[in-house]
């Protein structure tokens, strides 16, 4: 039995009009944010303005993946105890993106005590229902 037909007990992202695109685009296997086409900054989360100049004239655009680790912290004690149970030491992070913006992850593929500040990271994606697919980051050994 696969991973994503498997019953998924953990908290999961409500779809919103905004940050639609995003996951759909996740289920696809790639990461994209939002570039606002009048100022020409990137943003996440998604939003319907741009954040700098207040245009809603933005496009979606794929984002390469790579990222380093700006903070991080590590879950030791499962809450709820009967969901995070089998996850724990696990890594909860704000990675900044290539394309300059952060977002908040879970880093996976190396031992907690492993993760250091700045480390170069790669996306991953983990198909976890038949609707959604969580991206994750390892790190990006080259
Ligand atoms: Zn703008």
């Amino acid at each position: 039995m696969s991973e994503a037909t498997m019953t998924y007990e953990k908290p999961l992202p409500v779809l919103d009009p905004e940050s639609t695109p995003f996951w759909e685009a996740c289920r696809e296997h790639k990461l994209k944010i939002v570039r606002c086409l009048d100022c020409g900054q990137v943003r996440f989360p998604p939003t319907s303005f741009c954040p700098h100049c207040n245009s809603a004239k933005l496009e979606w655009i794929e984002a390469s993946g790579k990222a380093t680790l700006f903070s991080w912290i590590v879950v030791r004690h499962p809450v709820p105890k009967d969901v995070y149970a089998l996850d724990v030491p696990y890594v909860v992070a704000l990675v900044t993106l290539e394309e300059g913006v952060r977002m908040p992850t879970n880093i996976v593929g190396c031992a907690p005590e492993d993760v250091t500040a700045y480390m170069p990271l790669k996306v991953l994606f983990r198909d976890v229902t038949p609707e959604i697919t969580l991206p994750v980051f390892a790190p990006d050994r080259g």
